[in-house]
């Protein structure tokens, strides 16, 4: 007899809307100053509610990890955060280890929001603070100041969540001056426990590709883009923090455990528009616009765009990078050592991996060509014959589960 298929522990819900769509952004964002909370609550549970009934995504008497991201989560009414501890049900959200993550953007985290979020469960809070610089805060079409970004960690701590993460973007266009240097100074002055960077990437569709495509724009050359990540790497690592995947730093202690667990390979429920969920061997996600997948709900209790059964080529590219990703690596073992001997030892040679062991990490230097370190060493290991997914014309079947996209290596920030 096979075991049953595993449960399901960590859970991710998107909150779509935002005052303003920064220039740069392309996720499943929806632009309302005033979102309808109610709404967005129930359309959440009749989701969970039709996905429960099917038995297609068994979650777990107790989960691991939730993640609200958006979209800016708040924004909402801060009781419809709460709210989804009634709509999950209190005994999942039992487990004393629970990690509990939402997403904010500094000018709507106000003392109230802390306080209902904190009394709720929330135990840790993820700003979209990007940077401290006036003048680039507002070339992007963020509604914060530095000011807001200190306010706002001070609330939570004041309402008693201690574990709180900053992002941070690099790699902005040309006129966009701002001091990078004087940027993750100002995020280490805030001493949070987990700070998170995010190369800014141009997406078809954003105002910031019609400025890129006109001239209006000119981003970084690659060597600004390198020396603004390195800079980054260095200087919060001698500030104690652990460079624990290619876009995140923490503490002892403080590492992300909802992303560690999507970097495992663990199934995971995504909720909302645009939210992927993996479960088994088979990924499906949602309808991306907020009216269609909210109307899809309500008239079936279901709005999949999309899924796909993994092939065995795919999972093991998948693998691959999700295990060169993380300062976990990958092990050697693992990788049919004859075939991966002379790509490992020409990384090692340029300073991109180091062996120790038997584990091949990536460096920093290596995570800024993760993904084509990643299509190099399974093309070497692809048996022959076997085309290599990661050069379909589909590409590589290569994603993140924190948001409801698809994400590259160090992505652009979709959340909050
Ligand atoms: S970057 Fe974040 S805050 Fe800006 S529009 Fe996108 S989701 Fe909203």
């Amino acid at each position: 007899m096979s075991p049953p298929p595993p449960r399901i522990t960590n859970v991710y819900i998107h909150a779509p809307f935002c005052a303003r769509r920064c220039c740069y952004c392309d996720f499943a964002v929806e632009v309302d100053r005033r979102p309808d909370s109610s709404r967005w609550l129930a359309t959440i549970g009749a989701e969970l509610h039709a996905l429960c009934a099917s038995g297609e995504a068994p979650l777990a008497p107790e989960l691991d990890t939730l993640y609200v991201g958006g979209g800016t989560p708040s924004l909402l009414e801060p009781w419809a955060i709460a709210g989804l501890g009634g709509l999950i049900e209190p005994r999942r959200l039992a487990n004393p280890a629970l990690e509990w993550t939402v997403e904010a953007n500094p000018e709507s985290f106000s003392e109230q929001t802390a306080a209902v979020w904190a009394a709720a469960g929330v135990n840790r809070v993820s700003f979209g603070v990007q940077s401290f610089d006036p003048h680039a805060l507002r070339r992007m079409g963020r509604l914060h100041s530095a000011s807001d970004a200190r306010l706002a960690v001070e609330r939570a701590r004041a309402a008693g969540v201690a574990n709180l993460s900053v992002d941070l973007i690099f790699g902005l266009p040309d006129h966009v001056r701002r001091s990078w240097k004087d940027d993750v100074a100002r995020a280490l002055d805030l001493e949070v426990p987990h700070i998170s960077l995010y190369g800014l990437t141009v997406e078809k569709g954003t105002p910031l590709h019609r400025d890129v495509r006109r001239g209006r724009a000119r981003m970084p050359a690659g060597e600004r883009y390198r020396d603004e990540y390195l800079h980054a790497a260095e200087t919060l690592s001698r500030a104690g923090y652990r460079h624990y995947e290619v876009s995140n730093f923490a503490l002892p202690g403080f590492a992300s455990r909802h992303n560690r667990a999507c970097w495992e390979g663990s199934p995971y429920l995504g909720l909302g528009n645009g939210a992927h969920s993996y479960h088994e061997g088979r990924r499906w996600w949602n309808e991306r616009d907020w009216a269609a997948y909210a109307e899809g709900i309500t008239r079936s209790g279901r709005t999949r765009a999309g899924e796909e059964v993994l092939t065995a080529e795919q999972l093991r590219l998948e693998s691959l990078w999700l295990g060169l990703r993380t300062m976990g690596g990958l092990e050697e073992e693992r990788l049919e050592a004859e075939a991966a001997r002379p790509v490992l030892r020409r990384w090692e040679a340029e300073g991109l991996a180091q062996r120790t062991g038997g584990r091949i990490r990536l460096t920093p230097p290596g995570w800024l060509l993760l993904d084509e370190l990643t299509v190099e060493l399974e093309s070497n290991l692809a048996s022959p014959g076997i085309e290599s997914g990661a050069g379909s014309a589909a590409g590589p079947a290569l994603q993140d589960c924190t948001g409801p996209g698809a994400r590259p290596a160090l992505p652009m920030h979709g959340g909050a």
